[in-house]
């Protein structure tokens, strides 16, 4: 099926992209432009920030500075993010202008609310967590919830920054209490969801092309602690019917939205075996880094093969197993950890990958590490993650 959506704003022989947003994404996203030969520019908030070393150039001004966005789209011929935190009404003008946005803003904009995400997907059939709006002050027991529950900022929330879990009234009552409500529309700010007791977490990245080809990574299983991503474990032990389930879920998510590029998909799995989808991010994800060293193409490369309209690329493992371990900042300093980084690069069949920023503080994503693995084996993933870990947090728990 080839999608209709609009063509390359100017069709250059090989096309120039343009990023809103310049963090590790967009720079790892950058290292795979070079290698195509494909001309890059970020727009970004500081010149410090991770891409704009990496890129073919940068426009420093902030992520919502329409200006910026108007000179960086003069220069591109197709326009892409890295983030969630995109304002469609202000970008909308552009488009209908004639700039090129892939994902363009109709496939984005059931996406950004979280509320709306998830009555987007059950209206489209696929299995997500008993969820509702909820007001201000609004107790979640009035409509059918019962302790613990979930509660989401509908927007802005990442790495579990959003995200509360609710164990009783009490908790409740002090949750109100200390939140900030925005002062335009504070009834629209949250959402609540079940708590899901899940079994494990998975997630998968799937591409979708131009003309309509979609192809998915393996499913991985993802672990959080305090609700940040720690580490990857690439494939997931799950039978042959759930990765299908899987499959089957990406296949139709991407067609339905009219998808172009890369997007991750978060999910978990009961003990029952029941696949729930915990969030769609529009983009790269975390949950693809290890694609970098374990597979032919990286996510970062499909994700711009996709949007140039080149044919997508080989996602499969090149070896049995990997595992991705994110290096979180445990302090506040200024530091790129040299010795650790060192002595992580010793290891075996392991490849670190330090995002170049400048301030570290406790749980600030500065890098990351892969190692291959010749087995499938999660009992080997797990050892070879707390190997790294080790070297990184050294003696300090991993909390
Ligand atoms: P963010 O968008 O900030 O990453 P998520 O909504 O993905 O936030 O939540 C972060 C983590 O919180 C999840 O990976 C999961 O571990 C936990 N979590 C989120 N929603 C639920 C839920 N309904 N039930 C149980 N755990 C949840």
């Amino acid at each position: 099926m080839r999608s209709n959506q609009p063509a390359l704003t100017n069709q250059s022989a090989q096309p120039r992209v343009g990023v809103i947003g310049g963090g590790q994404l967009a720079g790892m996203m950058a290292g795979a432009a070079k290698a195509l030969g494909l001309k890059l520019i970020v727009q970004t908030a500081n010149a410090t920030d991770p891409a704009v070393a990496i890129a073919s150039q940068s426009i420093i001004a902030g992520l919502d500075d329409l200006q910026a966005t108007k000179k960086l789209a003069a220069q591109i011929d197709v326009m892409t993010f890295e983030n969630e935190f995109i304002d469609l009404t202000a970008l909308t003008p552009l488009a209908a202008a004639g700039l090129c946005f892939r994902p363009c803003l109709k496939t984005l904009q059931p996406l950004l609310d979280k509320y709306k995400q998830r009555t987007y997907l059950q209206a489209i059939g696929l299995p997500v967590p008993q969820f509702a709006a909820l007001a201000a002050g609004q107790n979640p027991l009035e409509f059918g919830f019962s302790w613990p529950v979930v509660i989401k900022s509908r927007r802005h929330g990442y790495d579990g920054q959003g995200t509360f879990v609710i164990g009783d009234a009490a908790a409740l009552a002090a949750f109100w209490q200390r939140v900030k409500l925005p002062a335009s529309e504070p009834d629209q700010a949250f959402l609540v969801e079940e708590f899901v007791p899940y079994q494990q977490e998975l997630a998968v990245v799937a591409a979708r092309s131009v003309t309509g080809e979609i192809v998915t990574y393996p499913v991985v299983e993802t672990q959080q602690e305090q609700q940040v991503c720690r580490r990857v474990i690439a494939p997931a032990a799950i039978s042959d019917a759930i990765a299908t389930q899987i499959a089957a879920i990406a296949q139709r998510l991407l067609t339905e939205l009219d998808a172009i590029g890369v997007f991750g998909i978060e999910l978990f799995q009961t003990a029952d075996g029941k696949i729930l989808i915990n969030e769609i991010a529009p983009r790269t994800h975390n949950s693809g880094h290890f694609s970098l060293d374990a597979c032919p193409t990286s996510q970062f490369e499909q994700h711009l093969r996709a949007i140039c309209g080149l044919p997508l690329g080989d996602c499969t493992l090149k070896t049995a197993g990997a595992v991705m371990v994110n290096l979180l900042g445990f302090e506040q300093a200024e530091s790129s950890y040299p010795d650790q980084q060192q002595q992580l690069a010793k290891l075996p069949q392991t490849f670190v990958h330090w995002y170049g920023k400048t301030q570290s503080h406790p749980g600030r994503k500065l890098g990351h590490v892969t190692t291959l693995l010749d087995t499938a084996d999660r009992q080997a993933a797990l050892d070879a993650a707390q190997a790294i870990e080790a070297i990184w947090y050294g003696d300090r728990s991993r909390s």
